[in-house]
């Protein structure tokens, strides 16, 4: 069996009159993150990890910020895109893991319904998704609640 690794980070700036979602979750929360798509983090770091471990590049790449057609997307379908990629490319996810780094709000009643969200939407086990949250303890962006980072792993497997 073949395996490899990939990694991916991912910040997005906090701000009023976003929705938060994280894990493709709607997480109520009086700031949102800003982005071009939906603005999922969490789903995003994850997407870089899968392209990582096959160096096919980043979300960037497939899903320019400056295209039109992405403005507003729902990040699990982008996550779907990169997953068929890599299928055709003969890769299949052995598993992934992330933390997400927010100081606000508390995330640790969301870790499961991302989790499984996630997993759904990769046809994976619960137990293949590692989501973990994290403060910065006051410290830096995250710390002073300007925005939200992920970082995320991907282990892939070929027989
Ligand atoms: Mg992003």
């Amino acid at each position: 069996m073949k395996i490899r690794i990939g990694n991916g980070y991912d910040i997005h700036r906090l701000v009023s009159d976003r929705p938060l979602i994280l894990g493709g979750v709607h997480i109520e929360h009086h700031l949102g993150l800003l982005g071009h798509s939906d603005a999922d983090a969490l789903t995003h770091a994850i997407m870089d990890a899968m392209l990582g471990a096959l160096s096919l590049g980043d979300i960037g790449l497939y899903f320019p910020p400056t295209d039109p057609q992405w403005a507003g997307a729902d990040s699990l379908q982008l996550l779907t895109q990169v997953h068929h990629l890599i299928q055709e490319k003969g890769w299949q996810i052995g598993n992934v893991d992330s933390v997400i780094v927010a100081e606000r709000p508390k995330l640790k009643p969301h870790i499961a319904a991302m989790r499984d969200r996630l997993a759904e939407t990769l046809s994976l086990d619960a137990d293949q998704v590692g989501v973990k949250a994290t403060t910065n303890e006051t410290l830096g962006p995250e710390g002073r609640e300007e925005g939200i980072a992920v970082y995320a792993v991907a282990l892939l497997t070929r027989d």
